[in-house]
């Protein structure tokens, strides 16, 4: 029988991905715990924020718990949006917002280089038993392109591609993105 992961995250995109990546786990959503309690992200790295929602979840339900936090770095805006992705427009979760806002401060900034960053935390009753990053690295496009994926999918080519994620798909995203990356390094870890 697989063994069940819980996902502390509300984000149904991220869910979906780590099912289809981590095939050797039932992986479940929030629907499984009762009433799960909103987890603020306060902290200022990937890897705090990551901690504060796996520990919160993982001390209301009995088994493993898998968070994820993550995010995009431009390093012609000297790494932003990075931690605050979801929110860079100042309305949680609007992709559609962040993108405008990600291509309005690009305006004029020869840079675009990019990357996705992903820190992945296990948790099981209130305490981290492990994490893992990784990344993906691309480019940020003049304009948003394809229709799939979430975020700033749309605007993100990855290296050694000429399509965004969102044009590309869920197959070829999750071979490499960052947070394949970092469920690789899980998988490693449970061999
Ligand atoms: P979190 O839920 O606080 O980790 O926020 C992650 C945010 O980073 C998302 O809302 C997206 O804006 C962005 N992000 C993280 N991973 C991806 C991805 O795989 N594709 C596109 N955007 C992503």
């Amino acid at each position: 029988m697989k063994k069940r992961l819980i996902v502390a995250t509300r984000n149904a995109h991220k869910v979906e991905e780590i099912r289809e990546i981590l095939t050797e786990y039932e992986v479940c959503d929030l629907s499984v715990v009762n009433d799960p309690p909103e987890v603020e992200e306060t902290g200022t790295t990937f890897l705090e924020n990551a901690t504060l929602k796996a520990v919160a979840i993982s001390r209301i339900v009995d088994g493993l718990v898998l968070s994820d936090d993550s995010g995009l770095e431009v390093d012609g805006l000297s790494g932003a949006p990075g931690v605050y992705s979801s929110r860079y427009a100042g309305e949680e979760g609007n992709d559609a917002l962040n993108n405008e806002k990600l291509l309005n401060e690009l305006s004029g900034v020869a840079n675009r280089t990019a990357r996705f960053r992903c820190v992945i935390v296990l948790a099981e009753n209130g305490s981290v038993i492990a994490h893992f990053s990784g990344a993906a690295e691309g480019s940020i496009l003049e304009e948003p392109a394809g229709a799939g994926g979430f975020g700033y999918d749309p605007l993100f080519m990855p290296k050694g591609h000429e399509e965004s994620y969102a044009e590309l798909g869920a197959e070829v995203k999750n071979q490499s993105s960052h947070r394949a990356n970092a469920l690789k390094e899980l998988k490693d870890w449970r061999k």
